[in-house]
């Protein structure tokens, strides 16, 4: 049986950055991603710079990919009320299909070892764990890193709370070619949810909205809800009319949840998505996602180093540092999320938006972190 230090489950950011961190330290890390890279993922696709310094400390510059850098902030709401404002600490635009291949890329050459492959169970037992894959390879570790995203198999196969729970949240995105600006993210509201709009490195447009099944049922089709709702907000109309898709057809994803999970399971120190995931509006989930890559990172290598002395200790630490550093920002992104979906309510927020424009950037703040710290 095949034995590593770290198996990662899942190859989205919070893995990826997980394999290219601990690989870099020397230890023996297998990455296991069901998908073949480059894909295309339901992404807004506005990375905050909360995470550039740790992204270049791990060799990673996006900018050598053409990322879009990212300023200004448009909102709109649903009667088509409009604000502006520069964003605090700004971000860039890069779309999944690139970033995660580029990291990928980046996890093979500092010495990660990636397996095409779906994990069906991950079993705890004297101190160390069996990871089993699809196509029944028994892997052994020290450690698993869970970085299976918002819903996944394992989620099921370890009767987490949250998936009990049906959710009413679905997910819709496609590229596009058209004339936006480079260093702007809008979000336009519409009833029952909003969209986001902002550029990669392609050149394409991102078109990413978050809506409730409910809104979306009484409508034929995407294209119908799209014409029905969607384009009530005018700037939508504009920016869906005035552009050419770039997929054959939009990609979707259901059951979409925000419910509170844990950052550690049947002792697998959980990443990004799989231990918590603050709503979309708020832009923040693949920052999150990376600095838990980080969090977790860091305390494995202590523990594998001997300077962390028991599995206990490195799992209470884990809960800890992922409280203390996410805990807040998701309480503040369901909070402003919540208020925003209030139909009536958002155009008056906005209205006292524009009145009081220095809350803007207080009001993003609440749900990003400052940059991080690199060691
Ligand atoms: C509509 C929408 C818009 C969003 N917009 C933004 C935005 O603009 N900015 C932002 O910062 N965040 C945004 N987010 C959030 C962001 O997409 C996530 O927070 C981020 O992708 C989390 O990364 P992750 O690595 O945790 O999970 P993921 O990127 O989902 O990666 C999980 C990986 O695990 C793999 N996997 C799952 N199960 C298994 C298994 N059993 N075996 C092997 N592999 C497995 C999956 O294939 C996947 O590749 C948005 C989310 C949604 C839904």
């Amino acid at each position: 049986m095949q034995q590593f230090d770290v198996i990662i489950v899942g190859g989205g950011l919070a893995g990826l950055a997980s394999a290219i961190h601990l690989s870099q330290a020397k230890f023996k890390v297998l990455l296991i991603e069901k998908n073949a890279y480059p894909k295309h993922k339901v992404c807004g696709e506005y990375i905050s710079n909360e995470v550039l310094p740790y992204l270049n400390a791990l060799g990673f510059n996006p900018y050598d990919f053409g990322a879009k850098r990212i300023s200004k902030f448009e909102l709109t709401t649903h009667n088509n009320k409009k604000i502006e404002a520069k964003l605090p600490l700004g971000g860039f635009g890069m779309s999944r299909y690139e970033m995660d291949y580029q990291l990928y890329q980046l996890a093979l050459k500092d010495g990660a070892l990636v397996l095409q492959d779906l994990v069906v169970d991950v079993i705890f037992n004297a101190n160390a764990f069996i990871v089993e894959t699809k196509s029944n390879q028994i892997l052994r570790s020290k450690i698993v890193i869970g970085a299976f995203g918002k819903r996944s198999n394992l989620d099921v196969q370890f009767q987490r709370d949250f998936i009990k729970k049906k959710s009413p949240y679905l997910g819709v995105k496609i590229h596009v070619s058209g004339k936006f600006p480079n260093d702007k993210v809008a979000l336009h509201n519409f009833k029952g949810g909003y969209c986001g709009v902002s550029k990669v490195e392609n050149n394409h447009i991102n078109l990413c909205y978050i809506t409730n099944f409910e809104a979306f049922k009484k409508h034929k089709d995407i294209k119908a809800f799209q014409e029905d709702v969607l384009f009530k907000n005018s700037e939508l109309k504009a920016v869906f009319k005035n552009s050419k898709p770039e997929f054959e057809k939009p990609l979707t994803i259901s059951q979409i949840s925000f419910k509170t999970k844990s950052p550690v399971e049947n002792h697998i120190l959980m990443c990004g998505d799989t231990a918590g995931m603050i709503h979309p509006l708020c832009g923040n989930g693949m920052a999150m996602a990376i600095r838990s890559a980080q969090l977790a990172s860091d305390l494995i290598i202590a523990y594998l180093q001997k300077k962390i002395t028991t599995r206990l200790e490195l799992e209470k630490e884990y809960s800890k540092r992922w409280q203390s550093t996410f805990s807040l920002r998701l309480k503040a992104g369901h909070t402003i999320a919540h208020l925003f979906r209030q139909d009536w309510l958002a155009p008056k927020l906005l209205m006292l938006l524009r009145w009081f424009p220095f809350l803007i950037p207080q009001i993003i703040k609440m749900t990003h972190g400052k940059p991080m710290q690199v060691k």
